[in-house]
Order: structure tokens, then sequence, then C-alpha cells
């Protein structure tokens, strides 16, 4: 086995990768493609606290090796591998609430991602993708997990207005399921390309830097303002943007799909009295989000996608930095790896 292992910031290496044989019931998966997003390229950069591990922080795979009748799974399987497990080490973990795992091990960040020809995984964290899933879809799933985990954490009703401040591929792909679970997001970005990609994947309310974000939601809340806002760390826009959508003791979710650091200023949010939820992870979600893509309750078809190949790997991420650096975002790359 062989992968992109980080070394030191800006610094890969094409590492062989030692066969762990701890733990039972493992799988070997020939991986066929991999995602490459804001958090690999913050923690090639060393800005993250990541650890010196294989890079890309979602895969899929065809099973090459298994125990017979082993989750049902067999030589051949297609399959998505969910990037995060749990430490079994924490007191959570411990008192089997796996879910509160203050340890979680996710791929590409403290655990080898994906980028490497194969991965030799807990055949727990597997899961058959059926065929109406493409390959495509499949690499979102941890975003859709993620997305899932903030609808239930704000407790999200029929009919809320829920301000989403960020519209990168994940603020779009939560704001089709909130519209999915008949909420209305109002979604708001700075960037044109974003905006344009939101109004083309069927999101209605969706504001961009020309307009008067806080005008606007008041007019189409009714002066309410949100009860629920979400705020995307990966999108640089001021925090307080977030909080001037809220209206008094709303609830605000800062996640994301990276640890992107943002100065917060708070003074508003304790005005409104607001409620703050840090949300990170989709765990437990991954059959759930298989089923949504499979009932078409999400069209990724617009998402903003780049490509490449394994070998182009080094030059593409120092590409996605220089990206990062000049434009303040970059967009997800799919990596080819047969
Ligand atoms: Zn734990």
């Amino acid at each position: 086995m062989r992968g992109w292992k980080i070394i030191n910031p800006y610094q890969l290496e094409e590492s062989d990768l030692i066969e762990s044989t701890s733990g039972t019931a493992l799988s070997k998966v020939k991986i066929t493609k991999a995602l490459l997003s804001l958090s690999d390229v913050l923690h090639f950069m060393g800005e993250t606290d990541g650890e010196n591990v294989v890079l890309g922080s979602s895969g899929i795979g065809i099973v090459s090796e298994t125990e017979t009748n082993l989750f049902g799974l067999e030589k051949g399987n297609r399959v998505y591998i969910e990037p995060i497990r749990e430490c079994g080490e924490c007191a959570n973990c411990k008192g089997g609430d796996y879910s509160k795992c203050d340890q979680l091990k996710i791929a590409g960040d403290n655990d080898n991602g994906f980028l490497s020809n194969f991965a030799l995984v807990d055949s727990g964290k597997l899961f058959l993708l059926p065929e109406s899933v493409r390959d495509l879809d499949a690499l979102f799933i941890n975003q859709i997990s993620l997305a899932l985990s903030v609808v239930d954490k704000l407790g999200i009703q029929k009919g809320d207005y829920v301000a989403i401040v960020g519209a990168n591929n994940f603020g779009n792909i939560l704001a089709q399921l909130l519209i999915y679970y008949q909420a209305v997001p109002i979604i708001v970005t700075n960037n044109d390309e974003d905006l344009q990609i939101a109004k083309n994947s069927g999101l209605y309310y969706a504001l961009g830097q020309e307009d008067n974000w806080q005008k606007e939601v008041s007019q189409i809340t009714g002066a309410r303002m949100c009860k629920s806002v979400v705020y995307i760390s990966d999108c640089n826009i001021p925090v307080t943007k977030a909080f001037n959508l809220a209206s008094y003791g709303a609830c605000v979710a800062y996640t994301g799909v990276s640890y992107k650091n943002s100065p917060i200023s708070f003074a508003q949010a304790v005005r409104k009295q607001l409620q703050i939820l840090c949300i990170n992870n989709g765990f437990g979600n991954t059959a759930a989000s298989i089923n949504l893509i499979a009932n078409k309750a999400i069209n990724l078809s617009h998402l903003k996608l780049d490509s490449t190949t394994y070998e182009a790997v080094p030059e593409t991420l120092k590409n996605m930095c220089e990206t990062l650096e000049k434009q303040d975002k970059v967009y997800e790359t799919v990596v080819d790896l047969v």
C-alpha cells in the first residue's frame, strides 16, 4: 500500500503504508476516487493542527479482500468508506456513546485519508453503494451527513426560515437538504460564482454581495429574522454577518468542512443572547445520506468540482494553495486513482 502522506507543511511524500493488523474484521479496499477539500489544503499549508497522515478527506473504492459473509460484503463490491471513526478510548467511547467521542479520528486530519492505492479499514465502516449513487455523489456523503447533523441539532421545523452564511458546495448541499425537509433556506454569499451555482441548484432565496443581507432577510421573514442561522466557517465572511441575520435568542450553528479559524466578535451575539452550537461531523448519518442521494433529494450536478490524477496530487495541492491565497476559496478536487 502506498499513499501521499504529509511530512511537513508544503511537503508531501509517497510513502509505503504499514498494514496494521490490529483490530478485527478488516477489509482491504482498492481506492478508485478520493476527494481533496479545503481541509486537505489547510492541512498541507500547516494551518491546522492535523497529524502526519495520508491526505484525502473522502474516498470510495472496490472491496479487494474481506472475510466471507462479513457485513454482507463481497470482493468486488463498490463501497463508501466512512471517514470518521471513534477513538474507543475516551470516557464517552468506553460508555458506549461513540457519537460523543471527543477524540474522533478524521480521515486526512488525524487518521490516514484516501490518497492511497489501497486502504485497510474496519469492515463496519464500509457502506455498499447502490447503482443509482454515482461516484461523484458518493464523495459528498460526509458533507451530506454533516448537513443532516446541522438540521438535527438546530431542531429545524417545517416552514422555518434558515439563513446560511456561505454558499460553498457544503452550504449548497445544506440548503437543498433544508428544502427537502420543507424549511426555507436563505443562502448568502460574497462570491458571484457560488451565487450563480446556488440559483442553478434551484435555491430561490440566494443573496449575493450586491444585496443588503440584513434588509433582504428582514423583508423575506416579515421582520422576524431567522431563529436558526448556519455560519459556514470555510467561507471568508465575518461571523457578525451571521449574528445580524439572527432573531433574538436564535440558534447559530458554527460548522464547515474544514477547521478554518475565524476571528469572532461576540458583541452582537451577546446583545441578542444567541445560542451558539459548534458542529463538526455527521457521525452515524452515512446510511441516511446514501438514502437521500438514491432518492434524488439532493442534486449535486451543479456543484463546481475540479479533477486530477493520483500522480499529479503534489502539483494539484500547490495550485489549490495558490488559488486559496488569491481568491480566498477553493473548490473540491476529485482525484482519480485508477
Ligand atoms: Zn472516543
